[in-house]
């Protein structure tokens, strides 16, 4: 302290005569300045002492206080550190001996008795008590920094083990020689080592040799390069083998030099397990993406291509780096591509949701056809990060529909092509002439192929030879026009390859024809060929046929002739009476014989007439009943001849039918005979007739010899006969049923044979439709063919003209015994001469005369006004209804077919010439 320094001094006492002593002995008696600061209470003293700024250090110089003893004063003033804010001298009463040494150890720097008060004792004091407050403050303050700085010390150390403890990876230290002697818990527990046995191991010790070694190396570059150094060490552990990533780095002495490696190890292994599968899954990913065929890429917010597969290089001929980072417009790709993958990354950003496109994109050359799915990648935010483009390259299966709807049309345009020949084909084969066929062709085959004008050409040669023309035109072509355009011809040809004709197109539906229709043309000429061909034999069928019954019509006719005067000359031997015994008997089976024969007779030119279509019924109402009777009386001789046993089952009511009596007679009577022929002598034939619905049912059943399963569908054949050898024995041409089935037809019916086999008998069922409106008898009676007029009694003139002399005079001799007078002629010429001069009542006409035809000689008859109420009868072989018109024009009255029964005549020369009147001629 220098002497200018002032001192300051607080002035504590209760006693103004005590205060202004001590500042008289100070100022006297000290080389120092002193300030004043008095205080004449404690409290006074303790708030200026505790008030005082940092760094001022006033001393306080107490007396005798009226409010507190000095050495409560102290003991307020102490702080925590056991120190003043001050000096504190105190003067004590008396020596101060006693009370002196207890205020130094409470605290105060000096004290001074009063009766040692002087100015030299007092500024020693004062002096003293300042070095010693300042001694003790630099004391305490030394050992303050002291602590403090050990306890930073262990707070640093503690955080630093807290830390390096806490740390999860392995920390560590090692001398140069690779001992430990700094390890965290992590590195001791992996170590499996306690904080004692660690201090000072090594790695062989820890990690065995191997792993030593390998972590001695990377120590090494750490002491030589003296910088961190980042390894990756591998340990086994209880077989596994365990990753470190160890940064190490030296710890350097005052000079620099390295005394230890220092290192935090982390264990990687799952890491790296991680990371070993996250690559292992890239690269499976990557090889997938690189081989699947679609293309996948994948789009930031900014639509630019994060990754883009092996895949688009073969869509673009771009590799898939240039992609990357780049958008589809960027890279300069068609705009229409960019407008639709923009706005699919668009709408699967927004939307949230995958979007499904379509776009073309031309790939060499050629448009591609693709297909897209956008959809967005879910980050483990939950936000969207990117958008998955899956591209697929649909042009093969494009293609491929493409090629199968072709294919499918060209399937449907076949068979409609195929349909239209069919179709062509059956109006060629439903044709029967020539023209229809050419006609049928030319349409077709333009209608087919879509031409403009069609023409047939036909040259037929044989019998019938001409020329035919066809010509067929679209509906909007003009006959006048020329043809034009591309030609297109097919041949016809015959069986043996000649020539037939050709068919021609021209004008195709696209100007031309082609090889197709070519084809087409082709096949419908040789379905027409085929077609003319059947003509040509339907024709020669038809003919032949048109022979056959005019052969069969001529036939019976021809055995009419000779069997007119077998009949005529039997039916005067029994009306001469002069046979008797065995020549009686000879007569009767030469009857018999000759009805059987006339009956053959008269089937077979039924037969040919029905073929022919010469038949007309005369449709009268009749009773079903009345056909039956009919039926049976000429039915009757020959089942009674055979002894079979005829059960009947009629319908007691008339049941009406229109039909032909005579015919519906022939049919019933037919099957009767059959029954009776068919069956063994003695067997049994049942005829039935009964109403079923709109239908008369007649039928005629027999326990005969039956009919076998194969023949039965054809025994309404013509000429059809079960067993030749029976047939013939019972003398059938297979004639009957034939024209039983036509006459039933002819009718509205129908007919059906049954029978369970050989020997198991025989069924016949007819069913002819009822009569309209008929359930009661409406008093239509039908006339029996067979009913007799009685025999005139009044002799006639009778002149007979036939050219077969037999016939004619046969017939005269049978005339003569019924008691008529008879002349015979045999021609015209001399009928009508014998008429003039004889005057006949009546003329028996042949027609085909020699010459001059009955016909001529009726007329000529006829016009000669003398010979009116001349009864002329036509005789002849011919008794179609045609026939019968034709004589009735000629101005017969009558016609009759040979061989005339003696009765039938009988009774018309009787009504004709009981009725006396002529008939108008004509
Ligand atoms: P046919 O003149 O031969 O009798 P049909 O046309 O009347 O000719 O009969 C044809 C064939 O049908 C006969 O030859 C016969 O074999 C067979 N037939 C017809 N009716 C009967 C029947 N009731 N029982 C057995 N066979 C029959």
């Amino acid at each position: 302290m220098t002497t200018g320094d002032i001192i300051q001094v607080i002035l504590a006492g209760s006693s103004l005569a005590d205060r202004q002593w001590i500042v008289e002995l100070l100022r006297s008696g000290s080389p120092w300045r002193f300030e004043f600061t008095e205080a004449d209470t404690g409290e006074a003293a303790l708030q200026q002492a505790q008030g005082l700024a940092p760094g001022s250090a006033p001393i306080l110089l107490a007396c005798a206080l009226a409010d507190m003893d000095a050495m409560r004063l102290i003991r307020r003033l102490i702080d925590p550190q056991g120190l003043t804010p001050c000096p504190v001298v105190v003067v004590t009463p008396g020596n101060g001996r006693d009370l002196g040494p207890v205020l130094l150890r409470a605290g105060a720097q000096d004290y001074i008795g009063e009766e040692w008060l002087s100015p030299y004792v007092l500024a020693r004091a004062v002096d003293n008590a300042r070095v010693r407050w300042a001694m003790e403050r630099g004391l305490s303050e030394q050992e303050d920094a002291r602590q403090q700085a050990e306890e930073q010390l262990r707070q640093a150390q503690r955080l630093t083990q807290t830390i390096i403890d806490g740390a999860g990876a392995l920390v560590f230290a090692k001398d140069l020689a690779g001992r430990y002697f700094l390890t965290n818990r992590a590195w001791r527990e992996r170590a499996g080592l306690s904080e004692q046995q660690a201090d000072g191991v090594t790695d062989e010790a820890v990690y065995g040799p191997l792993v030593a070694q390998d972590v001695r190396r990377s120590d090494e570059q750490v002491l030589t390069s003296g910088r961190l150094v980042v390894a990756e060490e591998t340990t086994f552990e209880r077989g596994q083998a365990v990753y470190y990533l160890s940064s190490k780095f030296p710890l350097l002495d005052d000079t620099g030099h390295p005394y230890a490696v220092c290192g935090v190890s982390t264990d990687v292994t799952s890491l790296k397990q991680t990371q070993a599968a996250l690559q292992a899954r890239e690269r499976e990913l990557q090889t997938l993406a690189d081989n699947t065929p679609d293309i996948l890429a994948r789009f930031d917010r900014q639509m630019r291509h994060v990754f883009v597969s092996a895949a688009i290089e073969r869509m673009t001929g771009r590799p898939p780096q240039e992609f990357i980072g780049r958008t589809a417009r960027e890279l300069g790709m068609p705009a229409d591509l960019c407008d639709c993958w923009e706005n699919a990354i668009q709408a699967a950003f927004q939307e949230a949701c995958a979007q499904t496109v379509a776009f073309t994109y031309e790939v060499a050359g050629e448009p591609g056809h693709f297909s897209g799915r956008f959809v967005p990648e879910f980050g483990s935010e939950g936000a969207i990060d990117h958008v998955l483009a899956v591209l697929h390259d649909d042009t093969e299966q494009k293609r491929a529909e493409q090629d199968i709807s072709r294919l499918l049309e060209e399937e449907r345009h076949y068979a409609r092509l195929l349909a239209r020949m069919a179709q062509a084909s059956r109006l060629v084969h439903a044709s029967l002439s020539a023209d229809e066929i050419a006609q049928v062709l030319t349409h077709q085959a333009r209608e087919i192929l879509g031409a403009r004008r069609a023409i047939t050409q036909l040259t037929l040669e044989g019998p019938g030879a001409r020329n035919i023309q066809a010509v067929s035109l679209a509906a909007d072509a003009n006959p006048t026009e020329p043809p034009h355009g591309t030609v297109l011809t097919a041949s016809l040809t015959g069986k043996s390859g000649e020539p037939l004709g050709q068919v021609q197109l021209t004008g195709g539906p696209y100007g031309d024809f082609t090889h197709e229709d070519r084809t087409v043309l082709m096949q419908l000429a040789a379905i027409a060929s085929t077609g003319l061909e059947n003509a040509r034999l339907y024709a020669s069928l038809r003919e032949a046929d048109h022979r056959k019954d005019e052969f069969l019509a001529t036939l019976a006719h021809e055995l009419r002739n000779p069997l007119a005067p077998i009949r005529n000359g039997l039916e005067i031997l029994r009306r001469s009476g002069q046979l008797t015994g065995p020549a009686a008997r000879a007569r009767d089976m030469m009857e018999r014989q000759l009805a059987h024969m006339v009956r053959l007779v008269d089937d077979l030119l039924d037969v040919s007439r029905i073929s022919r279509g010469k038949v007309d019924l005369r449709l009268i109402r009749l009773t079903l009943q009345s056909v039956l009777e009919s039926a049976l009386e000429s039915s009757r001789p020959a089942i009674e001849a055979s002894r079979h046993r005829l059960v009947m089952q009629l319908p007691t009511e008339s049941v009406w039918i229109d039909g032909d009596l005579t015919r519906l007679a022939q049919v019933v009577s037919n099957l009767l005979n059959n029954a009776a022929k068919y069956t063994p002598a003695g067997g049994r034939i049942e005829l039935s007739a009964q109403v079923d619905g709109p239908y008369a049912v007649i039928c005629v059943t027999d326990n005969g010899t039956g009919i076998s399963t194969d023949m039965l569908p054809r025994v309404f054949d013509l000429f059809a006969q079960v067993d030749h050898t029976l047939a013939r024995a019972q003398g059938g041409l297979g004639i009957g049923l034939s024209l039983v089935k036509k006459l039933v037809e002819l009718h509205g019916g129908d007919i059906r044979a049954e029978s369970r086999g050989l020997g198991q008998g025989s069924r016949f069922t007819v069913r002819l439709p009822l009569a309209a409106g008929t359930t009661a008898d409406d008093g239509a009676v039908p006339t029996s063919p067979t009913s007799r007029s009685a025999p005139s009694d009044a002799p006639c003139r009778v002149l007979v003209c036939d050219d077969n002399i037999d016939g004619a005079e046969s017939l005269a001799l049978m005339l003569g015994l019924l008691g008529h007078e008879v002349r015979t002629v045999h021609d015209g010429p001399a009928a009508l001469a014998t008429v003039r001069n004889w005057r006949p009542d009546a003329v028996l006409l042949d027609i085909g005369l020699p010459g001059m035809s009955g016909y001529e000689v009726a007329r000529q008859m006829r016009s000669d006004p003398q010979l009116r109420g001349l009864l002329l009868v036509a005789v002849t072989g011919w008794g179609t209804q045609d026939d019968q018109r034709r004589s009735a024009a000629a101005g017969f009255d009558q016609h009759l077919t040979k061989p005339v029964e003696a009765t039938a005549l009988e009774s018309l020369l009787a009504s004709r010439l009981a009725r006396a009147a002529p008939p108008a001629a004509g």
